[in-house]
C-alpha cells in the first residue's frame, strides 16, 4: 500500500495550488457578491490544461484520471468552491463522450471542451425528476424522414446550462419503456428550439450559473445519440459515480481551506491577553476538524483509485461524497465559531465558505440518496 503521490501528481498539486491562490482566491468574493460566472478564469483553466484532465492527449486532453482530477478540484476548493465545482461539473460531459461517444463525437467535441475552453453541461434534473432521476419526462422522438431527434421538455438546476457550448441531456426516446427508454443526447448551444430560462438566485455557489433549460421541438441529428438508445439511465448513473468523487474532493478542499483560515486566525486573535490558539476548547475543535477532513480525504482518494483501476466504485463514491459533504458542513460551522463575530461578517471569507458548504450535501445526489445507495450495496441488493 502506497499513500504517496507520484512526482507528476505532486507537480500538478503545486500548479493547481498556485493557480488557486493567484487567480481563484482573489476573484472568489466578487463572484459571490455579483453572482457572476468568471469567464476569464475558466479560460485560464483550459489554457493550463485543467479542463483536459481525464481526457487523452489525442483529443486535446491533458491525460491523467480521477486521481488527478481529485487533486486539482481539492486545491481549487481550498480557495473557491465555485471554481472547483465549475471544473468538476464541466468534466462530466467530456468524460461521458470519451467513454460512450462515437469516434466522430470524440473528434468533434473533446478538443473544444478541453484545450478549446468551451464549457459543457450535464442535464438530467427536471422539475419532477430530482432524486428520482428515472422520472425524466423530456422526450426525444425520432423522425425517420430527417434522421433527427425532436426534443421537448424542461430541465432545471443545470450548472452552466445557459452558457455551455455542448450539453448532454437525458430524454425519453421510448417513453413506453420507462427507465429503459431513456437516452443520452448531445445538444449544442444555439440549436433552434433550445433556450435557457431562469437563472436561479442561490444561497451559495453564486459564481456558478444554475439554469432552467427549455426544449420546444428542438431538432438534433440522430448522430448526437451517445451510446445506444435506452442506455441513458446507465450512462447517467455511471457519470454521477465519477461526479460524486469530484464533489467529495471539493468538499474536502473546502474543509482544508476553512482549517487553514482557522489556524491562522487562532494564532492572530488575542483575547484575555493571549492568542485564542491557547484555548483548549478551540484546540479540540481544530482536532475534530482535522481528523474528519483527513478521514474524508482518504475516502476520496480511495474512490478515485478504484475508478482509475476500473474497479466497481459506486458504494465508495457515495461514501466519500457523504463523508466529504458532512465534513464540509461540520468544519465550516466550527471554523465560523472559531472566528467569532468576524467570521459572520462579509469582510471575511468564512461567511461565503459556510454558505457554499451546504450545496455539497444536495447536488449530485442528496445525502439521503447516498445512504440508500450505500445501504443497498451493503445489503447486497
Ligand atoms: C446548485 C445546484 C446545481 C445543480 N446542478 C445540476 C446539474 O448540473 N445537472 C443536473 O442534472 N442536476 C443538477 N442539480 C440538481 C440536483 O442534482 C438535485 O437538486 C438533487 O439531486 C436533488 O433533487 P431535488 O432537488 O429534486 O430534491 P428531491 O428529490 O425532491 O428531494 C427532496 C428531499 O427528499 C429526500 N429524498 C428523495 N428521495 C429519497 C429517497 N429515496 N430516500 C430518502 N430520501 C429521499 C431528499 O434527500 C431530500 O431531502 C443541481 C442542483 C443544485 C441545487
Amino acid at each position: 500500500m502506497d499513500f504517496s503521490l507520484t512526482r507528476e501528481q505532486e507537480m500538478l498539486k503545486k500548479l493547481a495550488a498556485e493557480f488557486a491562490e493567484k487567480e481563484l482566491e482573489p476573484a472568489a468574493a466578487e463572484m459571490d457578491r455579483e453572482h457572476k460566472f468568471n469567464e476569464e478564469n475558466f479560460a485560464k483553466m483550459a489554457k493550463l490544461g485543467f479542463t483536459g484532465l481525464g481526457i487523452p492527449r489525442e483529443y486535446g486532453g491533458s491525460g491523467g484520471g480521477a486521481t488527478e482530477k481529485v487533486i486539482v478540484v481539492s486545491e481549487f476548493a481550498k480557495k473557491c468552491l465555485t471554481s472547483a465545482a465549475t471544473l468538476s461539473i464541466h468534466s462530466i460531459t467530456p468524460g461521458v463522450i470519451l467513454k460512450h461517444g462515437t469516434e466522430e463525437q470524440k473528434k468533434k467535441y473533446l478538443p473544444m471542451l478541453t484545450e478549446g475552453g468551451h464549457l459543457a453541461a450535464f442535464a438530467l434534473t427536471e422539475p419532477g425528476a430530482g432524486s428520482d432521476a428515472a422520472g425524466v419526462k423530456t422526450t426525444a422522438v425520432y423522425d425517420a424522414e430527417t434522421d433527427e431527434f425532436v426534443i421537448n421538455g424542461t430541465k432545471c438546476f443545470i450548472t452552466g446550462g445557459a452558457r455551455a457550448s455542448v450539453l448532454i441531456i437525458f430524454a425519453q426516446t421510448k417513453p413506453e419503456l420507462g427507465v429503459k427508454g431513456l437516452s443520452a443526447i448531445i445538444v449544442e448551444k444555439g440549436t433552434p428550439g433550445f433556450t435557457s430560462g431562469k437563472i436561479e438566485e442561490k444561497m451559495g455557489l453564486a459564481g456558478s450559473e444554475t439554469a432552467e433549460l427549455v426544449f420546444e421541438d428542438c431538432r438534433v441529428p440522430a448522430a448526437n445519440l451517445v451510446g445506444k438508445e435506452g442506455q441513458g439511465f446507465k450512462i447517467a448513473m455511471e457519470a454521477l459515480d465519477g461526479a460524486r468523487v469530484g464533489v467529495g474532493a471539493s468538499a474536502v478542499g473546502l474543509a482544508e481551506g476553512a482549517i487553514d483560515l482557522s489556524v491562522k486566525y487562532m494564532h492572530e486573535r488575542v483575547q484575555f491577553g493571549k492568542p485564542i490558539a491557547a484555548l483548549q476548547g478551540l484546540q479540540w475543535y481544530l482536532a475534530e476538524m482535522g481528523t474528519r477532513t483527513e478521514t474524508a480525504r482518504w475516502m476520496v482518494y480511495y474512490a478515485a483509485y478504484l475508478q482509475d483501476s476500473q474497479k466497481p466504485f459506486t458504494k465508495e463514491a457515495a461514501m466519500c461524497k457523504l463523508a466529504g459533504s458532512e465534513t464540509a458542513r461540520f468544519v465550516s460551522n466550527l471554523a465560523m465559531q472559531i472566528h467569532g463575530g468576524y467570521g459572520y461578517m462579509k469582510d471575511y471569507p468564512l461567511e461565503r465558505i459556510y454558505r457554499d458548504a451546504k450545496i455539497t450535501e444536495i447536488y449530485e445526489g442528496t445525502s439521503e440518496v447516498h445512504k440508500v445507495v450505500i445501504s443497498r450495496a451493503m445489503l447486497g441488493k
